[in-house]
């Protein structure tokens, strides 16, 4: 597999994993072709179409407990009873297994948090440049209707207003 991909061994840039990424959202796939692909993923199949930045995150993240199985310690905190999950180290959310670490949930939310560009309350968060506030604005959609789909849906908010934007037609 990749024998030949040039980008063997290198990292794409940020910007061109979002390309690739929207590219990849632009395809429909049909609703059979969806539930083929949700059933491959549950069976845990590595066939071509996981390749690298591909995977969904979350889809990434099963995978990740699939073959390690759950995690046994937060790296943050350090403790073992709370309820653990996988968390991506860089957030590129490549097929990397060494990219996830244990975190317990509270660790998580601070550590993701962290990653988004949280301005410590008072400037709130950034996202592409934009406080949530501004995107909400720029979507048509109220702050809540963000949270509650960050929270459903368990992606970055760079991701939903990335989504959102191909979404209502703003961005192709
Ligand atoms: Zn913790």
């Amino acid at each position: 597999m990749l024998k030949n991909n040039p980008f063997k061994g290198k990292h794409h840039s940020p910007e061109a994993l979002e390309k690739n990424r929207l590219a990849h959202l632009g395809k429909k796939h049909s609703e059979e072709t969806k539930k083929k692909m949700r059933l491959s993923a549950k069976r845990g199949k590595l066939n071509h179409k996981w390749e690298g930045d591909k995977v969904g995150v979350l889809a990434l993240h099963s995978w990740v407990q699939r073959c390690r199985g759950n995690p046994t310690i937060c790296v943050d905190c350090g403790t073992t009873t709370k309820k653990l999950a996988w968390s991506n180290v860089n957030h590129k959310y490549r097929r990397a297994l060494d990219d996830f670490v244990g975190r317990c949930h509270s660790c998580h939310s601070i550590y993701d948090r962290k990653y988004n560009g949280y301005g410590g309350g008072k400037k709130g968060l950034i996202v592409k440049g934009k406080s949530l506030k501004e995107w909400s604005k720029i979507l048509g959609c109220t702050l809540v209707y963000l949270r509650i789909y960050k929270h459903r849906h368990k992606i970055g908010y760079e991701e939903i207003i990335n989504k959102l934007l191909i979404k209502k037609g703003i961005q192709k």
